[in-house]
């Protein structure tokens, strides 16, 4: 007996121990009891316009139980939010928008401050609080914004060029939305506010459209249309007969050197592959490459010389042509061509007009060997099917250097020259870059006339 009496009382004594810890442990752990604060995550970046509402998160593992969003001016303090929840909420997401009265004070800089309280029963069952304090800048004013100068048209296909005034002292985003959500990024020009950029309306595009566009540190956006005239412009649609003799030539031994094309034997499904999608992987490289544009730069002045690559030359294909390709009268595929094809003597030099710097020299598929050289403000041009490429990524060169021979590399029937124009990545034409009174119009003139009106302001 008195063993199975020492027995229970053990038993008991290890029960009451097991409740006490156990109690403890649970205290210590459960979510009744939690000891950690309520979160606040708050959507800013230290600038507020009073109008945009701010978005505030709270979350807590017990539940937010009650919160306070309070408004404080150095003058005053007004209660924006003040609840008290029946049954805490895990997460409580709030948009809060300033008084009315808010938007007429003069105050640059208040504070926003938010607490809150979660439903653990820690602290005497107080719960855990939290008061986090946003200091706002105040910026209710737009962006300037206006149109200095600009090219009076554009044509399809075709470049202009804008300059124009953005100012703000929390200036953010600046650039130029085109077609298709297309962003042309503004380089700074002259004088401190001013920027400028070439714009360019994609050929495939039946219309043009482009917008200054400018945001600041606090959501405030200025928008500003650039007052172009357009001008519509046909460009020739061909319809090729595909034939076998072409296919099992040049197609064959294209196929033979992608990737692409690994594995397939037909000659039509070859051209298809090799006509979109090694066209389409070439033309991503090319529009990568050209997109960029200095915008630390500022720019003083932009000259530019009637590009005239090839001497001698005679127009074998133009630019903008829509390609139909048929077999036996039915449609097989289409393509663009995106450039101006020049051919003169076979491996004849060519020798841009302009200064600039090489941004690609290697082989580049459909192109061939291909140089491309950047000559600022966003201005590219591209070489196509050279026999011979002969400077190197990086260099500088002068105008009327030789950078390559003319060829056949890529896909090209026979020697010629693909000569592209890019603006930020699209295909311009390169007529216009070819013409003295084009680039005086809508160059020259635009950047003339804008340092004119900058200098009287
Ligand atoms: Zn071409």
């Amino acid at each position: 007996m008195g063993y199975n009496n020492k027995k229970k009382s053990s038993f008991g004594g290890l029960l009451a121990l097991t409740l006490v810890v156990g109690g403890g442990l649970y205290v210590y752990f459960s979510n009744t009891f939690e000891r950690v604060a309520p979160e606040v995550k708050v959507a800013s970046n230290g600038y507020w316009n009073l109008k945009k509402p701010l978005k505030v998160q709270l979350s807590d593992a017990s539940g937010i139980k009650s919160y306070k969003v309070i408004l404080q001016t150095p003058t005053d303090q007004t209660t924006l939010i003040n609840e008290q929840l029946l049954a805490p909420q895990a997460s409580i997401n709030l948009e809060v928008k300033p008084p009315r009265t808010a938007y007429s004070t003069k105050d640059k800089e208040i504070k926003v401050i938010i607490e809150a309280t979660d439903g653990s029963k820690w602290n005497l069952l107080k719960g855990n609080s939290v008061t986090k304090v946003l200091d706002l800048k105040i910026d209710k004013k737009k962006p300037q914004l206006s149109i200095v100068s600009n090219s009076y048209k554009i044509s399809k296909g075709g470049s202009a060029l804008v300059i124009f005034k953005a100012k703000d002292d929390n200036l953010d985003e600046l650039y130029i939305e085109g077609n298709d959500h297309k962003h042309f990024k503004p380089q700074s020009f002259y004088k401190d506010g001013y920027y400028i950029s070439l714009l360019a309306w994609p050929v495939t595009d039946s219309s043009f459209k482009a917008t200054v566009v400018a945001k600041d540190k606090a959501g405030n956006i200025s928008k500003s249309y650039v007052p172009l005239y357009l001008k519509q412009k046909d460009y020739r649609l061909s319809k090729i007969k595909l034939k076998d003799k072409f296919l099992k030539g040049k197609i064959a031994d294209l196929a033979e050197e992608f990737v692409e094309t690994d594995g397939v034997e037909n000659p039509l499904e070859q051209f298809k592959i090799i006509n979109e999608d090694v066209r389409a992987k070439n033309e991503i490289l090319i529009h990568k490459i050209t997109s960029k544009v200095n915008d630390d730069e500022l720019v003083k002045s932009f000259k530019i010389n009637k590009m005239y690559p090839l001497k001698n030359a005679q127009v074998v294909a133009h630019f903008g042509d829509h390609r139909k390709y048929y077999y036996n009268g039915e449609f097989i595929s289409e393509a663009y061509h995106l450039g101006l094809d020049l051919a003169s003597n076979a491996m004849a030099e060519i020798k841009p007009q302009n200064k600039g710097v090489v941004i690609f020299s290697d082989y580049n598929g459909l192109y061939g060997n291909m140089p491309v050289i950047s000559h600022g403000l966003g201005l590219y041009t591209i070489y196509g099917h050279c026999s011979s490429i002969k400077v190197n990524e990086g260099d500088e060169i002068h105008r009327g250097e030789t950078i390559a021979n003319t060829g056949k590399s890529g896909y090209a029937m026979g020697d010629h020259l693909h000569f592209g124009v890019l603006v930020q990545g699209i295909e311009v034409r390169p007529q216009e870059w070819m013409d003295k009174q084009w680039i005086k119009l809508n160059i020259n003139d635009v950047i003339k006339n804008a340092k004119e009106i900058i200098e009287r302001n």
